[in-house]
């Protein structure tokens, strides 16, 4: 089927929630994707940071094909070996206790929301209070949305469950003001990857973790975007010297296969009993297959601290392009391979994204005017002065 066919296809039968690039993409190799073409592009938002391992990894194809042979579900009514090995390398990993899987972003936040309210609930039956911050993302279901501190994303949804209020993330004296005994938990993204690419400040988090400790609330990190490696460490909150008491995950989590976690302390694990939560297919012996692989790749030494270098030379690359154009770009933000470029303005986002686009390089923008970076985890800086070569073109003409 021709391009104009698929697109037209698409429009008459897809629900239309997406602004969409017109291209229809085919395959991919390492962090470079085709399209129907036969065009290639350079792939540096990687499934919104999804691919870590990249396009067609061969462990991860393999892995998965295996998998598909022999079980792809099963139902959570058994026990597979895949779904354990996971949860027990991701409580390694974590220093945490038990993980539950999920299938999305989406429903290991509100899992995460649902353990914490019976958590707060067993304490006192007012506990039930979730703070979390402007500006933050959290996903798309009614609670997740709720804790999703963007106004526009609730416009015509309500009622709204209610329990939520929000700091300005960043604000320690704010959440002090706010937090009380009749807070189940603060939630807050370890990096704020959708809102624009925004780091916790010197102590922030630290100061956070010490507000929750005492008011008993607890301390719910969503690294759904900033974990698996992506900041440079597997879990971004290793960045900061601190541990929360429930973490979240998804996106990288299997490569690309759909999944989530949730991963908590016993403490807060005991306030679940048999029934009080669950799922058909997530974790599935699938899914798990995938994460695995995952596992076994991105917490090694050798591959973290080449996220860190390839990070570094990335983000010195952003800076020197900063001074190349200060009235453009006005702030770099970001840790390892979650990268913000900042631009003066909202009006031509869109236009360099798809200028990049047109000259073979996928980047993304997101709060307006952010340019964000969230490649495959094995970016190479060859790759990386090939990306800076387009944008430096097409940020030029639009800096003039
Ligand atoms: C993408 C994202 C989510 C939502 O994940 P879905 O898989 O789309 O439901 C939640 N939190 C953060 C920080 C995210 O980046």
């Amino acid at each position: 089927m021709q391009e104009q066919e698929i697109f037209a296809e698409d429009q008459q039968s897809y629900l239309p929630v997406f602004n969409r690039y017109k291209i229809v993409l085919d395959h991919g190799e390492g962090a470079e994707v085709w399209d129907i073409n036969g065009k290639k592009y350079l792939d540096f938002l990687g499934g919104i940071a999804v691919n870590v391992l990249g396009h067609n990894n061969k462990a991860l194809v393999q892995a998965v094909t295996e998998q598909a042979g022999k079980l792809i579900h099963c139902s959570n009514l058994y026990y597979t070996k895949p779904q354990a090995d996971a949860a027990a390398k991701l409580v390694k990993l974590s220093g945490l206790d038990k993980a539950f899987f999920g299938n999305s972003g989406a429903e290991a936040n509100e899992g995460a929301i649902k353990i914490a309210r019976k958590y707060g609930y067993n304490i006192n039956p007012e506990k039930t209070e979730i703070i979390s911050a402007w500006n933050s993302f959290h996903g798309r279901t009614l609670a997740t949305l709720t804790a999703t501190g963007q106004t526009h994303y609730h416009e015509g949804l309500g009622p709204l469950p209610a329990g939520f209020t929000y700091v300005h993330y960043n604000d320690i004296a704010e959440l002090e003001s706010k937090i009380s005994d009749k807070t189940a938990a603060v939630m807050l993204e370890t990096i704020q990857g959708e809102g624009g690419v925004h780091t916790p400040d010197g102590d922030y988090l630290k100061q956070v973790r010490e507000l929750c400790d005492k008011h008993g609330a607890l301390l719910i990190l969503d690294e759904i975007q900033a974990g698996i490696g992506r900041s440079g460490k597997f879990f971004a909150y290793e960045n900061y010297g601190i541990k929360p008491d429930i973490v979240t995950l998804a996106k990288g989590l299997a490569g690309g296969v759909p999944i989530g976690a949730f991963i908590v302390t016993d403490k807060v694990a005991a306030a679940f009993k048999p029934g009080d939560h669950g799922t058909t297919f997530g974790g599935n012996p699938l899914a798990c297959a995938a994460a695995n692989v995952v596992l076994d790749t991105v917490p090694q030494e050798d591959f973290l601290k080449n996220i860190q270098a390839v990070g570094k030379y990335f983000k010195d690359k952003l800076q020197e392009l900063a001074k190349k154009y200060p009235k453009f770009i006005v702030d770099v933000r970001g840790e390892g391979l979650i990268l913000g470029a900042e631009l003066a303005g909202a009006e031509h986002g869109r236009d360099i994204v798809n200028d990049c686009l047109a000259k073979g390089l996928i980047i993304n923008c997101t709060a307006g005017k952010v340019l964000r970076f969230i490649p495959p985890l094995i970016i190479t800086t060859a790759q990386i002065d090939e990306a800076f070569a387009v944008m430096d073109e097409v940020i030029g003409k639009y800096a003039e």
